[in-house]
């Protein structure tokens, strides 16, 4: 995919990016062969042999010096600059910093990591940059699979109604039921989430539409997390909603929680206790909001982000 177009300015900067900016730390074939020009330009200019001396006063080999080299900064400031494959770059600035951490920890096939960077990049060759862009030849711009919206890379991973856009239930599953001491199956790729699990401290529902004498649109969180009362504590209730969307991480933790702002009054009026909202955001395509990790500390319970993240990622890429 990033090697749609041969042109210089089609380029993917992100290419020679350090991971822990986001890019692939690949090596830049120009760069080596630059930095061979330069070796060989500054050994010949220092040669006291009589032969190389007259090598370099030909003029033979000389491209320029160390300092006119690229580095990784020139990269990363020239993918920055890309006003489309950039938007990746100028987002991680405002996310949180391990939103790249999954290229170090999920150990992905090569070529799965570089679909995903290309997706990021929105290096990958949709109808809408066909269209719009490359100019190749599409005739639509519109989406393959849902022929309704334009097929942009945000629509395939976030927005296609055609699309599987699944919730994340199943990965959590195992980490509240280990960590309450809930039964769950020996293998939790078998385990399906029950509607209900409790055990005396603890009850758990996945999933569930609850019956409340008022109407209350929203109504069916992801997890609805009751910590029963015991001696002076009294019970404790976290409604926790699960969402991947494109890019707009903020937004949607901000819509979680005014959405199930009635419930959460409804559910401490006729239930007791305190109630709370916790909405656990992770863009498809890895980025974490920084709110994040404050959101899962108040879990009291600890979820592993890089696993969460992995399993994100590789949906993304089943759906690429
Ligand atoms: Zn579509």
């Amino acid at each position: 995919a990033n090697n749609n177009n041969n042109n210089n300015n089609n380029k993917m900067w992100t290419d020679y990016v350090p991971k822990r900016k986001g890019g692939r730390r690949l090596k830049s074939i120009e760069d080596l062969v630059f930095k061979e020009w330069c070796a060989l330009s500054e050994y010949l200019k220092h040669s006291t042999t009589p032969a190389l001396k007259l090598v370099s006063k030909e003029k033979i080999v000389e491209t320029g010096t160390r300092e006119n080299q690229t580095d990784h900064e020139d990269h990363l400031m020239k993918w920055e600059a890309k006003a489309l494959h950039g938007k990746w770059a100028k987002l991680l600035k405002i996310v949180d910093e391990d939103s790249s951490k999954w290229q170090r920890t999920a150990h992905l096939k090569p070529p799965t990591e570089a679909l995903i960077i290309a997706a990021q990049d929105k290096a990958l060759h949709t109808n809408w940059l066909g269209h719009y862009i490359l100019k190749t030849g599409e005739t639509t711009d519109k989406c393959r699979r849902c022929k309704k919206f334009a097929e942009t890379v945000k629509h395939i991973v976030s927005g296609c109604p055609m699309l599987a856009q699944g919730v994340y239930c199943e990965r959590y599953n195992q980490d509240f039921c280990d960590q309450y001491q809930l039964p769950r199956g020996q293998r939790w790729w078998e385990h399906k989430p029950e509607s209900v699990t409790e055990n005396e401290s603890v009850k758990i529902l996945w999933d569930f539409t609850l019956q409340l004498d008022r109407l209350v649109e929203a109504r069916k969180p992801d997890i609805l997390l009751i910590q029963k009362a015991s001696g002076s504590n009294p019970q404790k209730i976290t409604i926790i909603d699960i969402a991947c969307p494109g890019i707009t991480l903020a937004e949607k933790e901000e819509e979680k929680i005014s959405k199930y702002q009635p419930l959460r009054m409804e559910l401490e009026r006729t239930w007791g206790g305190k109630a709370k909202v916790v909405p656990i955001v992770i863009g498809t395509l890895g980025a974490l909001p920084k709110t994040l990790k404050g959101y899962l500390q108040e879990l009291d319970i600890i979820i592993n982000i890089q696993t969460l993240q992995k399993a994100v990622i590789l949906r993304t890429s089943s759906i690429l």
